[in-house]
């Protein structure tokens, strides 16, 4: 049986790759230090005998004990308003957190997957965004915990690969969502749904005319599974691209939930991406994945996911570090 290990179990993200590895029949290790993350995400994880949970926090020598076939590094903060929190940790676990684990993979001679960003190409002067294309980063503004973490994530991955002959996966992930995203992490699809339900106005930052492209969860973790499996080392976006402003955004969501909520404006995070939209010629070409649900599905397995949250969950949702 093979054995992967992932960080960030108990996240958006990670959550969804441990249902999918339980599912294509590996044992999962699960490790988070549960900042950000929730153990409700994994809960119904707990009673199988092929998945064990570590409360743990991989800035620290991490140590597992058995072999690893596999590591995928999803652990971190991972939007604008936690990285403004918790600056930190957001730096230590892209930085430190990924050398230890660079480090066990080695040691393992297991094949290690990082979990890198759109952020790496900041706010971008070429659009779409391709690979190949360097980005654009302030390495001192609120973001810059986050981006230049990633950014140094993926050097010294490429460098461990290179020099240590570690067999390494970069995936470049952009906007994505779906059921389990965090009621309160200030990212803008839990911001609006949440602000819908309550009765509240929706707040678009800016006039609203940056784009997004919003990927569904499901459609991630194939591309995230076909990459692991694949020989191919260099950074690979996954992500989906039809591409909407933010103020179009607010209006779906308004329809979506029918409600009559209006619209408030508030101004623009400094740093704030003005358009982004991923070049996904070559997940395409080799990988052969493309994603399959569109925005109004998703969006709906999604809201019924966030209707199904008690009237608690909903109220206390202002951020946790507040
Ligand atoms: N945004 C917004 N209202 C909110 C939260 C976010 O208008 O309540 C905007 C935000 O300024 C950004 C976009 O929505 O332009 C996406 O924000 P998110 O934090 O989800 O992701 P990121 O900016 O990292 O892509």
């Amino acid at each position: 049986m093979k054995r992967v290990l992932v960080t960030g179990a108990a996240g958006f993200l990670g959550s969804h790759l441990c249902d999918r590895f339980i599912k294509e029949g590996y044992h999962v290790i699960g490790m988070d230090n549960l900042i950000t993350g929730n153990l409700k995400n994994i809960e119904h994880l707990f009673k199988l005998e092929h998945f064990e949970f570590y409360h743990y926090d991989v800035s620290k020598f991490v140590h597992v004990p058995g072999k690893l076939d596999y590591i995928l590094h999803f652990a971190s903060p991972a939007s604008p308003i936690d990285y403004l929190k918790i600056p930190i940790q957001t730096l230590k676990v892209g930085s430190l957190g990924t050398h230890n684990l660079l480090g066990l993979a080695k040691a393992k001679g297991a094949c290690m997957l990082i979990a890198s960003t759109s952020e790496v190409y900041g706010d971008p002067q070429v659009h779409p965004q391709p690979e190949d294309y360097w980005g654009n980063v302030n390495p001192v503004g609120p973001r810059g915990v986050y981006d230049e973490a990633k950014r140094f994530q993926e050097a010294m991955t490429m460098a461990y690969h290179t020099y240590h002959g570690v067999d390494t996966k970069i995936v470049r992930i952009f906007n994505t969502y779906g059921p389990r995203m965090r009621l309160n992490d200030g990212r803008v699809l839990p911001a609006f749904i949440g602000q819908a339900l309550r009765g509240e106005d929706l707040t678009v930052f800016g006039d609203g005319s940056q784009t997004r492209s919003f990927c569904y969860v499901d459609d991630l973790v194939e591309g995230i599974y076909r990459l692991l499996l694949s020989d191919y080392h260099l950074p690979v976006n996954i992500g989906n691209p039809s591409e909407i402003t933010i103020a179009q955004f607010a209006e779906e969501i308004i329809k979506l939930t029918g409600t009559n909520q209006k619209v408030t404006y508030k101004p623009l995070p400094a740093d704030d991406p003005k358009q982004r939209q991923p070049d996904i010629t070559l997940a395409k070409r080799i990988l052969g994945w493309e994603p399959k649900v569109n925005r109004s599905e998703g969006l709906k397995i999604t809201y019924d996911y966030f209707k199904g949250l008690s009237k608690e969950e909903l109220y206390q949702s202002k951020h946790r570090f507040e």
